[in-house]
């Protein structure tokens, strides 16, 4: 089965480097134009826009700011002339210790809700907004196995935004289906990324492997494919559904 999406248009958050370039590269493998956002690392973002050519239309916003979500969006509607599907996959992985300083477990706290779940939240409102009329559209939430299995006591914030990602996501499938928009969540286990070297550098890279079912570590090339799957149409009725992609370290 071959996957054309040149007709379509898509707007990557977070898609200079880590899972979302991953995405980037594939969508435009596949024919996409792509809105490829990026916050602070413009060096990698356009780094991968110059090689990957005028499929790709650059965007920068720190989506820590409600505002930047919103000029955000108008933004890749103007450049791209409509958006398709969007991918919510810009995320922060804040590690705060569970001690007295409240005040910054508090900013930590905020600063992982306002990244990855209050962002997707206005970024999805958008969408919604712009796809009705249009008939229709995809969204693609870039949740987390922590979401499901839980993370550690320092990443309590992260796991806690995640699964919020997930009641957001089904609350929309089910809210819009009749309206042609489809929404799906896929929850990473561990992959190789800066958001992963921390940890891999902490624990060594035995220990991660010792906890997955599959011999190596997952990669982000090993997550694109499935969003181009779900972007391309041929998943919708697996609208709400949650695709795992954590080489079976978490099977429920
Ligand atoms: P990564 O390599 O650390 O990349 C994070 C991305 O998010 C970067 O593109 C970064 O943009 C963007 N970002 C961070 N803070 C932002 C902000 N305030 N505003 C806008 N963009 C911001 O992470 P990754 O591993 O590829 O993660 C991608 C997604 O997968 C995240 O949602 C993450 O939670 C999820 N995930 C990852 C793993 C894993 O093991 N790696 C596991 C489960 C889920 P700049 O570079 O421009 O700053």
């Amino acid at each position: 089965m071959n996957i054309d999406l040149s007709s379509k248009t898509v707007l990557v958050t977070g898609g200079g480097r880590g899972i979302g370039a991953a995405a980037v590269r594939a969508f435009v493998e596949a024919g996409a134009t792509v809105g490829l956002h990026y916050r602070a690392d413009h060096a990698a973002a356009s780094a991968l826009a110059n090689e990957l050519g005028d499929k790709v239309v650059l965007l920068q916003a720190d989506l820590a700011q409600a505002e930047a979500c919103e000029r955000l969006w108008r933004e890749a509607v103007e450049r791209l002339g409509h958006v398709d599907v969007l991918v919510n996959n810009a995320g922060v992985a804040v590690g705060s210790p569970n001690e007295p300083d409240s005040q910054t477990w508090l900013s930590d706290w905020e600063r992982t809700m306002a990244v990855n779940l209050t962002a997707p939240g206005l970024l999805c409102r958008a969408a919604v907004a712009h796809f009705k009329p249009r008939g229709g559209g995809r969204i693609i939430n870039i949740s987390s196995r922590a979401a499901f299995r839980g993370d550690q006591p320092d990443y309590l914030a992260y796991a806690a935004s995640k699964g919020g990602l997930v009641a957001l996501t089904r609350s929309l499938a089910r809210g819009y289906g009749k309206d042609g928009i489809a929404a799906f969540i896929v929850a990473p286990g561990f992959t190789r990324t800066e958001m992963a070297q921390d940890f891999i550098d902490q624990y060594g890279e035995d220990y991660a492997v010792n906890d997955i079912a599959l011999s190596r570590l997952t990669e982000p090339k090993d997550i694109a494919p499935t969003l181009v799957f779900l972007a391309s149409g041929l998943a919708d009725h697996a609208t709400g559904a949650t695709i795992d992609i954590n080489a079976g370290s978490y099977v429920h």
